[in-house]
C-alpha cells in the first residue's frame, strides 16, 4: 500500500511522459535549428525513466516526497542532456517541498512547483532573456504565486500560469540563445522558440488541464 499522495504524483509523471511522446518530433525539430536536435528524445527518455522509477517507488510503498526524489534522479540519468539534469533537479526539489505521510494540499502543490522552478534557476544559472527554459519557468512561477495568493485556487492559478508560460515560450523566438549548446549558434535560433521553454509550457498546460477537469 502506497502512502498518501504518491498515486496522484505518479499520474502527473505519466501525463508528462504522454505529452513528451506526443511532441517528441516537434521538440526535436526546434532543437535542430540551433542545437543538436535531441530535445524531444531527451524528454521522452527522461519522462520514461521517471515513470519507471515512480512505479518502483509506488510498489515499495513510497510517499509523494520519496517518489518525486527518485523519479527526478531517474529522469536526469535516463535523459542525459542539459534539460534532463534540470528537470531531474526540478522533480527532486518538488518532492522536498512535500511530505511522505500526508496527501499534498493545494498550498503544498504550489510550494512544490515554485521549488521546482527555483531549482532549475539555481542549477542552470540562466537569467531571463538567455533563451532557455527559464524564460517560460520564471513568468510561470510569478503568475502561479500571484494568482494563488489572490485566492482563486490551484487549478485556476495553474491555468493562468500555464498561459503565461505558453506566451513567454513563444516570445523566446525573438531572442538569441546565449547559454547551453545553442550558444554557438545563437544567431541561428532567432525566429525559433527555445525547445526547453516550449516543452516546459506544454507540460504545465497539460498539468493545468488535468487539474481543471
Ligand atoms: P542538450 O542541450 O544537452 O542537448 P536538450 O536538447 O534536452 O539538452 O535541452 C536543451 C534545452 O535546455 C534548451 O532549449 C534550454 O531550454 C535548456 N537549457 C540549456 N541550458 C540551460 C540553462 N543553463 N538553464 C536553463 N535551461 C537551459
Ligand atoms: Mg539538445
Ligand atoms: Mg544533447
Amino acid at each position: 500500500e502506497s502512502q498518501a499522495g504518491a498515486g496522484s504524483v505518479q499520474e502527473i509523471i505519466e501525463l508528462f511522459a504522454e505529452v513528451c511522446a506526443t511532441h517528441e518530433a516537434e521538440l526535436g525539430r526546434l532543437d535542430a535549428v540551433a542545437g543538436d536536435g535531441d530535445h524531444g528524445q531527451g524528454m521522452v527518455l527522461g519522462t520514461r525513466g521517471a515513470v519507471e522509477a515512480g512505479n518502483k517507488a509506488l510498489t515499495r510503498g513510497a510517499g509523494a516526497r520519496t517518489l518525486l526524489v527518485h523519479a527526478g534522479t531517474a529522469w536526469a540519468e535516463a535523459a542525459g542532456g542539459t534539460s534532463g539534469a534540470l528537470w531531474g533537479s526540478a522533480l527532486t526539489a518538488a518532492g522536498r517541498a512535500l511530505s511522505d505521510s500526508a496527501s499534498p494540499d493545494e498550498a503544498a502543490g504550489v510550494e512544490a512547483l515554485l521549488n521546482a522552478v527555483e531549482a532549475v534557476q539555481r542549477l542552470g544559472g540562466a537569467q531571463p532573456g538567455d533563451k532557455t527554459m527559464v524564460d517560460a519557468a520564471a513568468p510561470f512561477a510569478q503568475e502561479l504565486q500571484k494568482q494563488f495568493q489572490a485566492g482563486g485556487g490551484l487549478a485556476a492559478a495553474l491555468t493562468s500560469a500555464a498561459e503565461a508560460a505558453t506566451e513567454a515560450a513563444a516570445s523566446t523566438a525573438q531572442l538569441k540563445a546565449r547559454l547551453g549548446r545553442s550558444r554557438v549558434l545563437g544567431e541561428k535560433s532567432l525566429g525559433t522558440p527555445d525547445p526547453g521553454a516550449t516543452s516546459f509550457a506544454l507540460l504545465m498546460t497539460a498539468l493545468a488541464q488535468r487539474l481543471e477537469s
